[in-house]
């Protein structure tokens, strides 16, 4: 099942996990009508910033779910002077309470051995100007993911964070060329990640039967540095 799963990184988790010749439920406002393999896809449009219209797409499913992706997402920026109550409002209740009310809603269909991943983000583990509500809205993701690992451990159900860098899908396609050029410059591999890669993350993640409330960065070593200096490391190093 995959929140997000009709674009971007949701959607390279659902080809994963159909070439691995698995069934699957997306969840998105635009997933009906996917033009995915028939019998194998169930597309459903849900708003998961919505708690009735998840509660509605719930009554048509059963379980058990193996793997739960949280990748519905939005990103709406802006320095906290700028930030009104709506970008707020849709950036938390889309990111953060989204991703509680569809794992609420899953809680009777996960069984031992399933696995939920949520889709956090740097910015929510960093601070970033700018990114106020965004990364206010993935840094509870992060204690989302560590509460219900602790909560569902005992039913042996797994609850992991993946936390991709910068990737290229629509959510980043949008971002003027010279501050897309700054962010790049700080990544240490010199490039965005593709969704494929971070979905390959999340596939290895939900098949880790010892890893639970783990945060795993898939960002080419932004964690790891301070941005700028990565720049400079390649530009001594004729790179
Ligand atoms: P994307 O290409 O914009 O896709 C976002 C997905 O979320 C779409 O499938 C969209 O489908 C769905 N979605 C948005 N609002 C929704 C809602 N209210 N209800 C249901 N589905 C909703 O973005 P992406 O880059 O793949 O992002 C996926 C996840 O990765 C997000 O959680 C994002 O925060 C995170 N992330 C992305 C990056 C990056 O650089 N791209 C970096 C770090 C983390 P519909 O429009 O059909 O609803």
């Amino acid at each position: 099942m995959v929140t997000g799963g009709s674009r971007g990184i949701g959607r390279a988790v659902v080809d994963r996990a159909l070439a691995g010749g698995d069934r699957v439920v997306v969840l998105a406002r635009s997933a009906a009508g996917s033009d995915r393999p028939a019998g194998r896809v169930l597309a459903l449009a849900v708003d998961v910033a919505d708690p009735a219209s998840v509660a509605a797409a719930f009554e048509q499913l059963d379980g058990p779910v193996d793997v739960l992706v949280n990748s519905a997402g939005v990103h709406r920026g802006g320095l906290v002077e700028q930030v009104g109550d709506a970008a707020w409002n849709e950036v938390l209740a889309t990111n953060l309470t989204g991703a509680f009310t569809v794992v609420r809603a899953a809680r009777p269909l996960l069984v031992a051995g399933s696995a939920v991943v949520n889709i956090g983000a740097v910015v929510g583990l960093r601070g970033f100007a700018g990114d106020v509500a965004y990364g206010s809205a993935k840094a509870g993701l992060s204690g989302l993911t560590q509460t219900l690992a602790i909560e569902l451990a005992r039913d042996g159900i797994r609850v992991n964070l993946v936390v991709p860098g910068f990737v290229e899908t629509d959510m980043t396609d949008g971002i003027p060329a010279a501050a897309r050029e700054r962010i790049v410059a700080g990544i240490p591999l010199g490039r965005p990640g593709r969704a494929a890669e971070i979905a390959d993350v999340v596939w290895s993640v939900a098949g880790s039967s010892y890893m639970t409330g783990s945060t795993v960065a898939v960002d080419g070593g932004l964690l790891a540095s301070f941005g700028a200096p990565a720049r400079r490391v390649r530009d001594r190093a004729g790179g």
